[in-house]
């Protein structure tokens, strides 16, 4: 949740951009016609639909309480900031903005990718787990998984492999292709597969800011305990209306 004065430093941010910006095209004075964006621009932070500890004891409450309300707070904040004055930015959705990194302006093209990159991998990461959860997955995704990796092992093999080997912060990947093939892969920093038009099925989070509290420099272990957490259900219906 953004505090009242978080969002009015936001607001002032914002307005501060929105002047400076379009120095190019000169704009009168007043009245200023463009909308103000509501409470900090257009982007928020979604709410966990889970309470913080209910991760525990693989994912710890607070690692989840930062994780949530301050780093992933941190890009939607950044990323109203990067939008801010931009009308044809600001209407856009995440996604949009991603899909085609080449399309925005050069100014903020690297703050989106990494804003809007943070923010969209995190908006589907704490849906990606849930209490309860792990396991391996059913119906058709699971028939796909094993298709493509031999069995369940296989795939956790791959994926764990991918997320080991990630240098640095960054992500590892299940991704349904535009070939609606299943592929495994990693990406640096908050880049995510959608700006290569590749949909994300899983995710998980290799940045320290992830794990580090309760598994220091021990990531193996990390990514060992998070497959307990994996909400294979949201995966496979995600994956079942992508396949649609
Ligand atoms: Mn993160």
């Amino acid at each position: 949740m953004m505090t009242r004065r978080e969002a009015l430093k936001t607001t002032a941010l914002a307005a501060a951009c929105a002047t400076v910006l379009p120095s190019a095209t000169a704009q009168p004075a007043a009245p200023v016609t463009m909308p103000a964006p509501a409470a900090g621009g257009p982007f928020t932070l979604p709410p966990l639909s889970y309470l913080y500890d209910a991760l525990e004891p693989h994912i710890d409450a607070q690692t989840m309480r930062i994780h949530h309300d301050k780093h992933h707070q941190a890009y939607v904040t950044n990323l109203n900031a990067a939008v801010a004055g931009n009308a044809d930015l600001e209407k856009k959705s995440v996604e949009d903005l991603l899909k085609d990194l080449t399309a925005l302006p050069e100014a903020v093209r690297a703050k989106i990718q990494n804003n809007g990159g943070g923010h969209y991998n995190h908006s589907l990461f704490w849906q990606m787990m849930a209490k309860g959860a792990g396991g391996e997955p059913k119906g058709e995704l699971a028939a796909a998984i094993d298709k493509k990796f031999k069995d369940f092992a296989g795939f956790k093999t791959e994926l764990t492999t991918a997320a080991t080997g990630r240098f640095g912060s960054g992500w590892a990947w299940l991704v349904l292709g535009p070939d609606k093939q299943l592929a495994i892969e990693s990406t640096a920093n908050q880049d995510s597969p959608i700006s290569a038009g590749k949909n994300v099925l899983l995710g998980i989070d290799v940045w320290e800011h992830a794990y580090y509290l309760k598994y220091q420099n021990l990531r193996a272990d990390y990514i060992k305990a998070w497959f307990n957490v994996v909400n294979w259900d949201f995966v496979a219906d995600r994956y079942g209306k992508l396949m649609a």
